[in-house]
Formats: structure tokens, sequence, C-alpha cells
């Protein structure tokens, strides 16, 4: 007789530990599920079709590569990489390629979509879409000693074999990349340059480009700048008065953080902690965020600046403020950590960093979010600043690219606040309402057939 298996916790002890703990890690949402979660939510206050929801939902194309590049010790490693264009109702699907090991198809997917509602309330015309590849680019190297050229290049040929198994599907008026995380201007070059081997001079098929290579003054900072322009907003529409001598905390010190960083500074913020991947820092007194960045711009540790206290970068979401910006990665406030939190603000510069279980504990405790969709807007609007100087082969100051984005934070904030206030609905509802109602009208008048 067929003996059966034994049970495989019975096989290998602390297998059987192992494998319910993933079990209840497979319970938490995913990140797609996470972001329809708020998109069904928005849609409860709209009197739509049911039908129409499955449309909204699903993105319109995804699709999904394979790079292989020859390593430095002469093997060859492969890499998967992802480009979900969610929506173009209004305009050329838009949105960041980021290069991170915890990129996966789900999270491109809820990015592609945060990036169709997120240009609809900023009401700048173009749809949604993110890309990615799943690489840690500081691993790209193995040989220490040569570690930066050499991780160039193969940054490089990455990122131009990126665009030739994405070429078909992009376009100055089809799918516009821009950076995202551990992506910036120089990759952006890259694109830029491989792009316009097949198609010819075509500045407008991605933003983000260096300033001195058809990039737009402005645009580096436009993702922490408007968070900052959102943050004075709500300040001043909650009458708790100015950015000036409030305490800010930031989690994440890549573009997004360290500028909103500079930028609160220089308006008399007081940035008590601040954390990245490796490391956290603190000073009560607020941080000398020009002193930092240089220290962090030397390829020095955050933690090794002088000027603070080291604590664990675990611990910085906890400590108390009164606005905290999460600047990092997705899914970092969630039911575990929401009651912890010591802040009267919740500004989101980063995508999705609260899940909707978080996101109700902060709804219960009184804690204002400021939602990714609106905060973290900034940067796709000077991207549309950019792609229009690229059209008309012109040049705006960095005056003006500031005064147009404080303009389109404010009219976006003031269509939210206005459905906050008079449908009292949490602000992040009021921004996926307004979103859905301009996406799905440019839809159905666009039509069907
Ligand atoms: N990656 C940024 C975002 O998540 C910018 C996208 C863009 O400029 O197209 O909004």
């Amino acid at each position: 007789a067929h003996q059966l298996l034994p049970a495989a916790g019975a096989l290998l002890p602390g297998l059987g530990a192992a494998a319910s703990q993933l079990q209840a890690r497979r319970t938490k949402m995913s990140h797609s599920e996470a972001t329809n979660t708020f998109i069904l939510e928005a849609l409860e206050h709209l009197e739509y079709p049911k039908r129409l929801r499955k449309l909204l939902l699903t993105p319109e194309r995804e699709v999904a590569v394979e790079l292989a590049l020859l390593r430095d010790n002469g093997e060859v490693a492969t890499f998967n990489a992802y480009r979900v264009q969610h929506d173009n109702s209004r305009g050329p699907y838009k949105g960041g390629l980021r290069f991170h090991p915890q990129v996966d198809l789900d999270d491109v997917r809820s990015l592609a979509s945060l990036m169709t509602w997120k240009t609809a309330v900023m009401d700048i015309p173009f749809g949604g879409a993110k890309g990615g590849v799943t690489v840690d680019p500081n691993e790209l190297s193995e040989r220490e000693l040569e570690i930066l050229t050499r991780k160039l290049v193969q940054l490089e040929i990455l990122t131009r074999k990126l665009v030739q198994a994405l070429r078909p599907i992009l376009g100055t008026y089809e799918d516009i990349p821009a950076p995202d995380m551990n992506t910036g201007a120089r990759e952006m070059a890259w694109i830029f340059d491989e792009y316009t081997k097949f198609a010819g001079f075509s500045p407008g098929i991605v933003t983000g480009k260096p300033v001195w290579l058809h990039g737009s003054l402005g645009r580096e900072a436009a993702t922490g700048r408007g968070t900052v322009f959102a943050i004075r907003e709500l300040l001043a529409a909650q009458g708790l008065g100015e950015i000036k001598n409030k305490s800010f905390v930031i989690q994440g010190f890549g573009n997004v953080g360290s500028w909103a960083a500079q930028i609160l500074h220089e308006m008399g913020g007081r940035v008590v902690a601040v954390s990245d991947a490796f490391g956290a820092v603190a000073n009560e007194h607020g941080l000398q965020i020009p002193d930092l960045r240089a220290h962090v711009a030397d390829r020095h540790s955050l933690a090794s600046f002088a000027g603070g206290v080291v604590i664990p970068k675990e611990s910085v979401l906890t400590v108390p403020c009164d606005v905290l910006i999460p600047a990092a990665i997705g899914g970092v406030i969630d039911e575990d950590n929401a009651r912890d939190l010591q802040c009267k603000i919740v500004a989101e510069a980063a995508n999705g960093p609260t899940t909707p279980e978080g996101d109700a504990i902060l709804r219960e405790r009184g804690i204002t979010v400021l939602p990714d969709i609106f905060t973290n807007g900034g940067g796709v609007t000077v991207s549309f600043f950019e792609w229009v100087q690229n059209l008309q082969n012109f040049k705006w100051s960095e005056d003006e690219v500031n005064a147009k984005l404080d303009r389109v934070m404010r009219e976006a904030f003031e269509a939210i606040w206005e459905l906050h206030t008079e449908d009292k609905i949490p602000l992040r509802t009021a921004a996926f309402v307004k979103a859905l109602q301009r996406v799905t009208r440019a839809r159905v008048h666009r039509g069907f057939d």
C-alpha cells in the first residue's frame, strides 16, 4: 500500500510555522487591491452604473519583458521589467519608471492606476501608466573597486535595453516615462538618446531629463515643492497657520524627501527627523538640511551626520511632529503602526504609503491624511510643463515653472477641499471622487466604439 507522505511540517521542523506566517501575510491586501479599495470607496459616492467599475479598475495594457545583461563576472543575469498602461481617456499615458528590488506586476499595476487618478486630480491632460525593473541598482556591479564606473555601464545598458523592449508602446503622444524610485535625470537622458536612435529627435518622449538636455527647470525639485505647497494649503484651510515653526518628520531622503526637506527648511519649518533605507537622524531643534544634503551628496550615510542623533530607522514614523511625510516606498503605514503615529497630518509624498487598514485607523484618530494622488502630483505636473516646452522648443524660467506649479496645486486643493467639506468625506475619498469624475467624463464623451 502507498504510504501517504507526511505533512510538510513534520518533514521539516519549523516549516509549519513558516507556512502559517506566509498564510498570514497572504491575507494582507496586495498593492493593487489596496488601491482598488480606495477607488471603490470613492465610487460609493458616485451614482455610476456598476459595469463601469471593471473599466475603471482594470489596466488597458500590461507589458512584461525580460532583460538580459552580461555581468562583470561573465555570467548572464536576467531582470523582469514591466510597463502597465492604465488609462488614456484624458491624454497620453504618463508615469515613472522605477528600479527597485520590490517591483512586481501587482505593484506596477497599482502605481499605474494611481497615475491615472493623479493626473486627473491635478487636471493635466495625461492618462496613467507606470513601469519598473525588478533590480537593486546598488547590486549591479560585483567588483567593489570599479564600482561606480562599472555600475554605471551596467545601469546604462539595462536602461537602454528597457527602451528597446518597450519601444513599440512608447511615444511622445502615446506613453511618456519619467523618473521614479532610483531613476533620475541620468537615466532619462539615456532613454531620450536610445529612443531618438529609432524615432529621430524626440525630446518629448520622456520627462525629467537633465536641464541641459531638454529638461525643465524646476522639475527635479517639483515633487518635493508640490508636497510643501500641498501642506501649506491644508494648514491654511484648517486654520493652523503657516509652515514656519511647524515640525516635520520625513521618511525617505531621495529626490522627493530631500527636496521637501530643503524647501520646508527655507520656509522656516523645523525638520526634526529624517530617515533613508539605511538609517535615521533626529534633532528636535531642527536639522540643518542644507548641511545634511551636502553630507549625503558626498556619499556619506545619513546616520553619520554630526548635526543630530542617530535613531533606529523604524522609529522615524512615530517621532512626534506636526506633519509626517512618508516619501519612500508604499504600504509603510498600516494596522500595525497607525496607532503609534504622533502627528496631526500625514502628507503622502510617496505613492501608496498608507494601507486601507492604516488609513481607517488614522481617520478614527482624527489625523488628516493629504492623499498621494494630490500631494505628490507636483512631479507629474512639472513633467507636463517639460513636455509642453519640448513640443514648443521653448524654455521657461524657473520662476515661471514654480508659479505655474503653485497655481495647479492650489486649484487641485480647492477642488478636493470643497468636496471634503461639502460632502463630509475624507480628503482621499474627495480626491478619488474628483479624479473619477474627470476620467469618466472624458471616457463617456469620447464614446466606446
Ligand atoms: N514618478 C512620479 C510620480 O509617481 C512622476 C511621474 C511623471 O512625472 O510622469 O508621480
